[in-house]
C-alpha cells in the first residue's frame, strides 16, 4: 500500500493565476479506486468521530473501491446535504483525516477528494433521478438565512415531513458559498445544483426577503402560522481597523469585494452589471482563508503585485496550509510583521499607500500566540491603491434587533444550547450566527442537531 495520497490534477499555478475556473481538477475513476484501497476499512473508523455530520466514511469508501459509485453517494447523502461543497472546502486535515489510522504512518486516507468524487459523479451522472419529495404534513417551519446551516436544516425537516420555507436577504442563496467562497475554489453552478436537489424535495426558498424587515420572527410565529423558527443568518458583517483613511476609494471590506466578484460576477464586467475596481497593487490586511480568497481574486482580476500584510509572522497565519501554499505559487507576496497604520489618499480621495509600522514577536498572550509588539520609528508606505480589510466579521444584527426576548451575548451572537434552543420559545439558532466565524461543515452539523430538536418540540407541542 502507497503511504501517500494519490494525488489530484490541478491547473499550473501560471495558468490558473489569471483565470476564475477551478484550480483542483478532481479525481478520475481509476485514481480514485487506487486511493479508496487505502482505506483499512477500521471496525472502529476513528475518522467518524472527525465529521461533525458524521458520515459512514468506511462504508462509502468500500463502495467507491468496488467501483460502485451510486451507493457511495446513497451512503453519503444519508447525512450530508451538500457533499460536492464539502468535498471542496472543509478543513479536512483538521476533522475526519486528522483521525484517519493511516495517517499515524503516511498521508492519511484523501476522504474529502473521494467525497468529492462520488459527489461530482453523481452530478454530472446523465442517468440520475430527481429526488422524491417528501409528504410536507407533519407542520411548517421557517428558516433564515439559506447558507450551510440553513439548508443542512432545511433537507433534513423536510425529509421528516414538515413544509419548510427559507427567506434568504440576498437574490441567491448559498450564503458564504455563493457570495464568498470564489468560483476558483468551489464553482457556482455545484452549489446552485446541490440547491436544487433540496427543491426536488419540496423546499421552498424565498430569497429577496429581510427577515427583520419584510417579516419579524414574531409575525412569522404568530400571523403566518410557523410551528418553529431556525435562525442561521451568519456571521456577514466586515470588521474594520478603524485607522485613519479608511473611507477613501479603493478600501474593501473582504465581504464587498468578494460578493462583487463571485456573487454579482463582476470579473465578466461589462458583460455582468456590476463593476470592481482592483487596482495595480493591492493590499489585503490579514491572514485568514479570506485574506488568501481576497489576494487570490485581486491577482485574477489583474492586479501586478498583490500583498498580504499581517502583523504576525507566518506560524501564526490562521489561513489553512493549502491555502497559503495555493497564494504563494501564484504569486502572492506576505509582508509579515507588518502592522497597517493609517491610509494614505491622494487628492482626489483615492488610496495611494498603506502606512505601516514594522512588528516583532513578544510573549505568548491570552489567545497562546506571540504578542505582536511595533518596533519604534520603523514606518514606511507600501505603495499600493487599493486596500483590502479581511480582519474578520461578526453577526448580522437585524433579527437579534427585532426579536424581543432573544438573548445574544456580548458579541452580538444568539446564545441558543447544544441542540440550537434559544430564550425564546420555538426559536432555534445554529451555525456562525450562534459560534461566531467558524466553518461549512460545523455550521451544517448545527443545523442537522436543531433540524432533530425542532422535530421533537414540534411533535411534542402536538401532544404526539
Ligand atoms: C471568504 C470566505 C471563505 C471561507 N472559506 C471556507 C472554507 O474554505 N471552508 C470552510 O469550511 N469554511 C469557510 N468559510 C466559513 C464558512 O463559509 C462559514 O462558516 C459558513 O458559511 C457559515 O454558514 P452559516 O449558514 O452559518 O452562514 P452564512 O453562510 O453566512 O449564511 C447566512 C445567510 O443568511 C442570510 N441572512 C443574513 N441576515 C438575514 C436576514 N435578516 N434575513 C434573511 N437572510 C439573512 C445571508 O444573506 C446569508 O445568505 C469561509 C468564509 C468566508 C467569508
Ligand atoms: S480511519 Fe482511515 S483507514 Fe480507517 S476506516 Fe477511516 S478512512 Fe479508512
Amino acid at each position: 500500500m502507497s503511504w501517500v495520497k494519490n494525488k489530484m490534477p490541478e491547473q499550473e499555478p501560471q495558468e490558473r493565476r489569471r483565470n476564475f475556473s477551478e484550480v483542483a481538477l478532481g479525481y478520475a475513476p481509476d485514481t480514485a479506486q487506487s486511493e479508496a484501497k487505502r482505506c483499512l476499512q477500521c471496525k472502529t473508523a476513528p475518522c467518524r468521530q472527525g465529521c461533525p455530520v458524521g458520515i459512514n466514511i468506511p462504508e462509502f469508501i468500500k463502495h467507491i473501491k468496488d467501483g460502485d459509485f451510486d451507493s457511495a453517494i446513497a451512503e453519503i447523502k444519508t447525512k450530508n446535504n451538500l457533499p460536492a461543497v464539502c468535498g471542496r472546502v472543509c478543513p479536512q486535515e483538521d476533522q475526519c483525516e486528522k483521525y484517519c489510522v493511516v495517517g499515524k504512518r503516511g498521508e492519511p486516507v484523501a476522504i474529502g477528494r473521494l467525497e468529492r468524487f462520488a459527489a461530482d459523479q453523481f452530478r454530472l451522472s446523465e442517468t440520475k433521478q430527481p429526488a422524491q419529495p417528501a409528504e410536507l404534513n407533519q407542520g411548517k417551519v421557517a428558516i433564515i438565512g439559506a447558507g450551510p446551516a440553513g439548508l443542512a436544516a432545511a433537507g433534513d425537516l423536510a425529509r421528516l415531513g414538515y413544509k419548510v420555507t427559507v427567506m434568504e436577504a440576498l437574490h441567491a442563496p448559498g450564503g458564504v458559498l455563493m457570495y464568498g467562497i470564489p468560483e476558483f475554489r468551489l464553482p457556482k453552478e455545484i452549489v446552485a445544483s446541490e440547491i436544487n436537489e433540496l427543491k426536488e424535495l419540496g423546499v421552498e426558498i424565498m430569497v429577496n426577503a429581510i427577515v427583520g424587515k419584510t417579516f419579524t420572527i414574531d409575525e412569522l410565529l404568530n400571523e403566518e402560522g410557523y410551528d418553529s423558527v431556525f435562525i442561521s443568518t451568519g456571521a456577514g458583517l466586515p470588521h474594520f481597523l478603524e485607522i485613519p483613511g479608511e473611507n477613501l476609494n479603493g478600501v474593501y471590506s473582504a465581504n464587498e469585494f468578494l460578493t462583487r466578484v463571485n456573487l454579482m460576477k463582476a470579473y465578466k464586467y461589462p458583460a455582468a452589471g456590476t463593476p470592481v475596481h482592483a487596482g495595480q497593487n493591492v493590499a489585503v490586511v490579514g491572514a485568514g482563508n479570506v485574506a488568501m480568497d481576497a489576494a487570490r481574486t485581486a491577482l485574477r482580476l489583474g492586479a501586478e503585485n498583490v500583498y498580504i500584510v499581517y502583523r504576525r509572522s507566518e506560524d501564526e497565519m490562521p489561513a489553512r496550509a493549502e491555502e497559503k501554499e495555493h497564494a504563494k505559487e501564484e504569486g502572492v507576496q506576505f509582508r509579515l510583521l507588518t502592522n497597517p497604520m493609517a491610509i494614505v489618499g491622494d487628492d482626489k480621495g483615492w488610496v495611494k499607500g498603506l502606512e505601516c509600522i514594522r512588528m516583532e514577536l513578544g510573549e505568548p498572550d491570552s489567545s497562546g500566540r506571540r504578542k505582536p509588539i511595533a518596533i519604534p520609528s520603523s514606518n514606511f508606505v507600501l505603495d499600493v491603491d487599493t486596500v483590502i480589510m479581511a480582519i474578520g466579521q461578526g453577526p448580522n444584527p437585524l433579527v437579534q434587533q427585532t426579536t424581543p426576548g432573544l438573548e445574544v451575548d456580548r458579541r452580538g451572537n444568539i446564545k441558543a444550547d447544544e441542540n440550537g434552543q434559544t430564550s425564546k420559545e420555538g426559536v432555534f439558532a445554529g451555525g456562525d450566527i450562534v459560534t461566531g466565524a467558524a466553518t461549512v461543515i460545523l455550521a451544517m452539523g448545527a443545523g442537522k442537531k436543531a433540524a432533530l430538536a425542532i422535530h421533537e418540540y414540534i411533535q411534542k407541542k402536538k401532544g404526539c
